[in-house]
Formats: C-alpha cells, sequence, structure tokens
C-alpha cells in the first residue's frame, strides 16, 4: 500500500514526522477511523524514524466508556496498524489546558460567555441577515460586549459560564497568518470562518480547539491528520497556536470515507464497524479494500 497524493509530491524534509491519530472512546472504530489511522502512519513512515502517535480524546467524560479504550487499541493492532509509545489520554491533561487559557486570559483575547443555548438562539434568529458559518450560525457575540464589572458581577453571583476566544481581537493580535495543507496548499486563517469558538466549556472546563492544540504541541506532531470535515477548525488552531506561542504543524486533511449512499460514517453505525466487520470474518486487507472502494479516485487513497 501507498499514499498517493494526485499532483503534489509532500515536502517530507530530512527531519523525522510524527503524527498522531485521535480517536474518542466514544464508540467503537469503523472503516473511516481505519483510514484516519492508516493515512497517519503512513504518513509518519515517509521519513526516517517516522512515529505514530496515539491520543485518546477523552475530554467530555459524560461521552465516553470505559471497554473503548481496549476496543480501540485492539482493532488498530488488528488492522496492522500499530502506534508508538503508550497512549495519552486528554482526560489526565486538565492543568496543562487550564494553564493555556490562563495564559490567553492574560493576552486578553478570551471572553466569559453566560449565554444558554436556547439564548444563543433566539439572539440568532433574531439576526435574521447574521452571517452563515460553515458550521451554522457563528456565536452572536452578546458576551464579547459585557463591560468587566458585569463579567464579575455573574461570575461572583456564580452562573455557569464558559470562555470564548474574541476571534476578532485575536487576529488583529496576530496579524495575518496562514497555515499548510498537504492536499489544499498554503491556506489563510480566515478567523470570521468559525467566530467566537469555546475554548472552555461550563461543564468540563476545556474543550476541543483547546486541547488538541496544547497536545500536538506537546506530542511533538510535526503533521497532523485528520479529515477534512475538520478543515475550519484548522482556522481556530493556528490562531491559538499563535497566541500561545506553539509551533505551527503542517496538515493533511484528508477526504472522509463515505457509505454506500455517500453519507459520513458515524461511529453509531456499528454496522460499519471494525469489530463487527472482523466477527463477519472480514481480513484487514478485505477491510483496506472495502476503504479504497469507497474513497475511490479522491486525491488521498490506497493503492
Ligand atoms: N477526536 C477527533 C475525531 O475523532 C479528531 C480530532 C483531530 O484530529 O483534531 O474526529
Amino acid at each position: 500500500m501507498t499514499l498517493h497524493l494526485q499532483g503534489i509530491t509532500p515536502d517530507i524534509g530530512s527531519a523525522p514526522i510524527i503524527t498522531r491519530f485521535a480517536p474518542s472512546p466514544t464508540g467503537l472504530l469503523h472503516i473511516g477511523h481505519a483510514y484516519a489511522a492508516w493515512v497517519a502512519r503512513e504518513l509518519a513512515q515517509q521519513s526516517n524514524k517516522g512515529r505514530l502517535l496515539l491520543r485518546f480524546e477523552d475530554i467530555d467524560t459524560t461521552r465516553i466508556k470505559a471497554p473503548y479504550y481496549d476496543a480501540i487499541e485492539n482493532d488498530l493492532k488488528w488492522l496492522g496498524l500499530p502506534w508508538d509509545d503508550s497512549a495519552l489520554r486528554q482526560s489526565t491533561r486538565s492543568e496543562a489546558y487550564q494553564s493555556a487559557l490562563a495564559e490567553l486570559k492574560s493576552v486578553g483575547v478570551i471572553y466569559p460567555c453566560f449565554c444558554t443555548r436556547s439564548e444563543i438562539i433566539v439572539e440568532t434568529t433574531r439576526m435574521s441577515n447574521a452571517p452563515h458559518g460553515p458550521e451554522g450560525p457563528p456565536y452572536p457575540g452578546t458576551c464579547r460586549k459585557l463591560e468587566r464589572s458585569a463579567q464579575q458581577e455573574k461570575i461572583s453571583s456564580g452562573i455557569a459560564h464558559s470562555w470564548r476566544l474574541d476571534s476578532q481581537l485575536a487576529s488583529e493580535l496576530c496579524g495575518p497568518l496562514d497555515f499548510t495543507d498537504l492536499r489544499f496548499g498554503k491556506i489563510r486563517v480566515d478567523p470570521s470562518l468559525l467566530g467566537d469558538v469555546i475554548l472552555a466549556r461550563k461543564d468540563i472546563g476545556t474543550a476541543y480547539h483547546l486541547a488538541v492544540v496544547v497536545d500536538d504541541a506537546f506530542q511533538g506532531i510535526t503533521h497532523v491528520t485528520r479529515g477534512d470535515d475538520l478543515l475550519h477548525s484548522t482556522h481556530v488552531h493556528r490562531l491559538l497556536q499563535s497566541l500561545i506561542k506553539l509551533p505551527a504543524p503542517i496538515y493533511l486533511h484528508h477526504p472522509l470515507v463515505a457509505d454506500e449512499h455517500g453519507k459520513r460514517l458515524a461511529k453509531r453505525s456499528d454496522s460499519q464497524s471494525i469489530a463487527s466487520l472482523r466477527e463477519e470474518g472480514k481480513t484487514p486487507q478485505e477491510i483496506f479494500a472495502l476503504i479504497e472502494n469507497a474513497l475511490g479516485k479522491q486525491a488521498w487513497r490506497i493503492s
């Protein structure tokens, strides 16, 4: 099997490539995950001493289920996709996320948000000509306008709050930023795409965007490979890297493996899980053939 990038030769350089596969232990792996892990491993192997690391994105303790950690590791081993070192669990890293959050607070680019989900819906509906981002309407900015004294008052009275990135201010501070994607080329960061995203949730004190940026740096990831559904998130991640002064990895947003109806696979659809395909008697080779078939002629594929 080789990694094909049509028309582009990745500038691999001579340093070891360190990639990661970062599943959430909220369900069984399906063939889309197998492809994601394979791309990460294959890219790492393009370099001398390349490494694939495994990271469990388990900050949302309300959604994870203990048996999935082992199930995921077993599936990866069975597929012939071993990783280096022991897996990192994000649930053990909250101190690092808190210190990154404190740094962002001291730069003055985050603000507490007291809005409930329904208040946000009401507000975005009211602003009927509000821009629609790729993930729905961005947060309307209600709490960005709160005076410091009002923020303090709400915090002291115990109202639950999240922390949001002031994306416009952040981008003014950072100036123009780019990131490099091996499939899509050089991309200019657009802070308005996702708007003022949440960096610390009310319930768990951190959030995906913050944790992923902190841990990619902590694990020394040189190349982040993940599905192209997360391409928009990288605009936020690049901003955060610049604000927290972390190195910017190179990205590869690979195509998603879809089902026979062209719909993206979800962890819920157990019929496509690696475990059930294995129980049906499929071999890893047959699973990779299924993936290749589902991907068709897309740029990054197995052959
Ligand atoms: N945990 C994410 C997922 O399972 C991956 C996030 C990332 O690679 O940045 O889709």
